[in-house]
């Protein structure tokens, strides 16, 4: 079932999470571990994040260094297939730009229309940690929007260099992201909005968007979108901090804000477990204020910590 679908025919506000992939080499029990205690809860669909190549330098004979290319989480494809064959949960790969060309990303999306995969989460990804900003593929797409019209393309029955009549169209659902605190690259919000609707307007039909721990940003943010005449379901992704680390980490690499009163919190645990705890109060607190504004979604970041997510939700699902 498309996530449209499944926001369409819902009474009460629905739960869905992203997974990582695991690393290179380890095996896909550990996203069965991840996945299983929160079956329960009746997940809606499942995002399995997709993350580019990394370059490092492996140190050679006589000392010279050599450029690798290295993929430390592959394998979403594939987990979105085992989950949905293993749980019967609809799977939602994300596709980004970075790293690869157009004729990949028409190749990926084949692969996951044969495998009955009718979702998809259209992005541009970050730039390589190397490169000062995000350098599109030669032959790739430079914005997230040149996903969801070659996504578009393909559901329209054309796909790349081919007019020949009689090709099966794709049936893709299209998600794409939001920030409620602004792209950290956008100039300014209205920048950020206006292709924000560019995307919704190209096809996408769905936004979720990046964690926030305040809520009043969310619920500006989908007034904004609203006035901009961006009508579609933006659900709200929910991140449980869960370590003292995170409190300057998180805004480092999300470029979102910690309130106050969250990082006064933080501040005083002396344990990581007492970070865990006051992380899964105030989800608890936010997932409550939004399902009570009838969000469509409430989405989450598991990242790895499945046992905070389960806590939260058996308080409020
Ligand atoms: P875009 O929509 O392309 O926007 C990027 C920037 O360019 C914005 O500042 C926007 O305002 C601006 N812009 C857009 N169109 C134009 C235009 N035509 N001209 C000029 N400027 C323009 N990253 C991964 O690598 N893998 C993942 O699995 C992943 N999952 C994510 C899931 C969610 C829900 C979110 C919120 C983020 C995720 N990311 C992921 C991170 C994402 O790739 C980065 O935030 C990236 O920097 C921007 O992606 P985007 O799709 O929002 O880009």
């Amino acid at each position: 079932m498309k996530v449209t679908e499944h926001l369409k025919a819902a009474k009460s506000t629905l739960f869905s999470i992203e997974i990582l992939p695991p690393l290179k080499g380890k095996s896909i029990q550990s996203i069965y571990e991840g996945i299983d205690p929160l079956m329960e809860f009746k997940p809606s669909f499942v995002d399995v994040t997709y993350h580019r190549e990394e370059y490092i330098y492996k140190k050679r004979e006589g000392g010279y260094l050599e450029k690798v290319s290295i993929r430390k989480r592959p394998g979403t494809v594939g987990i979105c297939a085992a989950i949905m064959n293993r749980y019967h949960v609809d799977a939602v790969p994300h596709i980004i730009c970075g790293g690869f060309t157009k004729e990949e990303t028409e190749s990926a999306l084949i692969d996951l229309h044969f495998l009955g995969i009718d979702n998809v989460l259209l992005l541009r990804g970050d730039s390589i940690k190397s490169e000062p900003a995000f350098i599109p593929e030669p032959n790739g797409h430079a914005y997230a929007i040149d996903l969801v019209r070659q996504v578009g393309e393909m559901n329209q029955a054309r796909y790349l260099h081919e007019d020949i009549n009689d090709m099966a169209p794709t049936n893709f659902c299209v998600g794409v992201a939001g920030y409620p605190e602004k792209h950290f690259e956008a100039p300014n919000m209205g920048s950020d909005l206006k292709y924000l609707k560019q995307k919704v307007d190209a096809g996408a039909e769905y936004i979720v968007t990046q964690m926030f721990f305040d809520n009043s940003k969310y619920f500006a943010f989908v007034e904004k979108c609203r006035e901009a005449g961006i009508k579609v379901p933006i659900i709200p992704g929910l991140k449980i901090m869960t370590g003292k680390k995170q409190l300057l980490g998180l805004p480092k690499i999300f470029k979102i804000d910690v309130p106050e009163a969250l990082a006064d919190e933080v501040e005083k645990c002396e344990t990581d477990a007492q970070v865990r705890e006051v992380g899964i109060e105030w989800c608890i607190q936010q997932s409550k204020e939004l399902m009570a504004a009838n969000v469509p979604c409430l989405h989450f970041y598991t990242m790895g910590s499945s046992e905070v997510t389960r806590r939260v939700a058996s308080q409020v699902f």
